[in-house]
Formats: structure tokens, C-alpha cells, sequence
């Protein structure tokens, strides 16, 4: 059985399972959505929303995307958002990034090999490794370097998401967080978070020689 026929027939037993642990599971389903959280990640394989954070069908808005961006000229971005705020009401809203994403490392080494959609997708990568250019030359290796970007990346997407109008106005204003995913661990670490008093952008850099993944310091 190939694994597509494998997929179907484990989504069976899923849906069996799941309505003997759950029996009024689908029927809230039927219902509608509420979900509290918009989750913006990569569409890495390895970082699956709801399996990494243990969570159910109705918990997360799921938009993901090559090395996790968010785009405000792009309608794909904006419509998730739209809908996410102003009719599900998400009280939350999370970008995550993970360490050794491939988007993240094709803006770096400055090839995608050919890829003419990834290579347009990552222009705003590109213009954050010009722009952070120092800082990366003084971090030693590729994949320190990878990381630290998969970092900074998921804080600018934030950023921005913060400033959107969309969620600026809202009625109830969402909280926008930013996080990153250890595929080396399976754990997610906390980089930042809006507040009340950390609504104004600047990034804290870390010296050059301070780059490592524990002493980086960020705010949205
Ligand atoms: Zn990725």
C-alpha cells in the first residue's frame, strides 16, 4: 500500500477512535469554529501545528507557508488574517519559525536553485540578509546563521502582523507572539510577545559574538 491508500485508511481509524474518545466531538464540529488561536508557520513537514503543541481539531487557524511569512501585499496573508480576526475573533496570534528551514537558507546561500515561485516568496528574506548583514557575517557557521535568521524572520513577520490595521483596530486586540521550533528537540521556545508596553518596534540585536540561540533578545 502506498502511503497516500495508508493515509486514508488511518484517517478511518482516526475517525473511529476519535469519536469513541470524544462522542460529541463531531457534532461541535458541525457547529462551526472558534478557534482562539491563528497560527502562522512553515510548511516544513517536520513542523506540524497541531501535533507539536498536542492540539484538537478547533484549536488553531493554520496558514503555512515557505519559511513562514507573512505577506500584506499578498491576498493569500491577508485573507487568512481577515477572517481570522474578524470573524473567528482569535484572541492569539502566532508566527513560528523553526531551525533549519530550507526558505530560510536559500535566502542566505542566495540560490533557490531555479525555483522562480520560491525565488519572488523570499524576497523579503534576501532584503532581511542584506539587511542584517553584519550580524550574520560575525555568527562562524551556515547553520548558526540559518537559525539565528529563522529567528529574526518569525519577529519581523510579528512585527508586522502587529501593525496591521486589522489587528491594531480590533475590537479586542489579538496578542502577537513570536516563537521558534527546535527540530532538533521538538521543543518551542518563546521569542517575543506584544504587550501593552512593547508595541513599538525595535529590534534588540545581539552583539556579534552573542548570537547564540539562548542569548538572543527580542521584541515585537
Ligand atoms: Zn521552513
Amino acid at each position: 500500500m502506498d502511503f497516500a491508500e495508508q493515509m486514508l485508511s488511518r484517517n478511518k481509524a482516526w475517525a473511529h477512535e476519535t469519536a469513541r474518545r470524544d462522542p460529541a466531538l463531531f457534532g461541535r464540529m458541525r457547529q462551526g469554529q472558534r478557534p482562539a488561536i491563528l497560527w502562522i508557520g512553515c510548511s516544513d513537514s517536520r513542523v506540524p501545528a497541531e501535533i507539536v503543541t498536542g492540539a484538537a481539531p478547533g484549536d488553531l487557524f493554520v496558514h503555512r507557508n515557505v519559511a513562514n511569512l507573512f505577506l500584506p501585499h499578498d491576498d493569500n496573508s491577508m485573507s487568512v488574517l481577515e477572517y481570522a480576526v474578524r470573524v473567528l475573533e482569535v484572541s492569539d496570534i502566532v508566527v513560528c519559525g523553526h531551525y533549519g528551514c530550507g526558505g530560510i537558507r536559500a535566502a542566505l546561500e542566495g540560490t533557490t536553485g531555479g525555483m522562480p515561485h520560491v525565488e519572488r516568496r523570499i524576497v523579503a528574506l534576501r532584503e532581511l540578509v542584506r539587511r542584517e548583514r553584519e550580524v550574520l557575517a560575525a555568527i562562524p557557521s551556515i547553520e548558526e546563521r540559518a537559525n539565528w535568521l529563522a529567528e529574526l524572520n518569525a519577529v519581523e513577520q510579528a512585527r508586522t502582523l502587529n501593525q496591521m490595521p486589522l489587528v491594531r483596530d480590533a475590537v479586542s486586540r489579538p496578542r502577537v507572539h513570536a516563537w521558534i521550533f527546535d527540530i532538533r528537540s521538538g521543543l518551542i521556545r518563546r521569542l517575543a510577545s506584544s504587550g501593552d508596553s512593547s508595541l513599538g518596534i525595535n529590534a534588540q540585536r545581539p552583539a556579534a559574538n552573542d548570537h547564540r540561540e539562548t542569548t538572543s533578545v527580542w521584541t515585537i
